[in-house]
């Protein structure tokens, strides 16, 4: 399956600023943000400012840099949750990729979900 971008998927209007969005944190490289429909009392979307459209072209295509980037912000939103390790009760990184991950939108994101403890992963 070809990694092939669409410019008018709703996280890119979002880093255009064409969308509100209740931002957590931001780097040179990532943005994260609140889900517009959470699933847990903290659900946060992390997203490369690249343009990416699943996890795979993601790691296969950013340079070094922005993949620091990315996962350094990711670390941040744990720490500003209070539910990374550190100081809280943990929380659960999932990300869906193509029709079998059930991916809704086509810019690749990061769910850190936490608050609460997960259910199984199933389904
Ligand atoms: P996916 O199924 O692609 O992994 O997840 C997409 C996520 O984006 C869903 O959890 C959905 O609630 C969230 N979402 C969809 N549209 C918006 C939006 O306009 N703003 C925000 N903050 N989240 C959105």
């Amino acid at each position: 399956m070809a990694f092939t971008y669409d410019d008018s998927n709703i996280f890119a209007r979002i880093l255009r600023g064409e969308i509100p969005n209740d931002t957590v944190a931001e780097n040179d490289h990532a943005l994260a943000f609140r889900d517009i429909q959470p699933k847990a009392p903290r659900h946060v979307l992390v997203i490369p400012k690249g343009r990416y459209v699943s996890f795979d072209d993601f790691a296969t295509n950013a340079p070094e840099a922005e993949i620091a980037g990315f996962m350094r912000l990711c670390a941040q939103v744990c720490t500003l949750e209070g539910i990374g390790l550190e100081q809280g009760e943990g929380f659960r990184a999932i990300t869906n990729a193509g029709p079998h991950g059930v991916q809704e939108v086509p810019h690749f994101h990061l769910h850190i979900m936490g608050g609460r403890v997960m259910g199984p992963m199933i389904g």
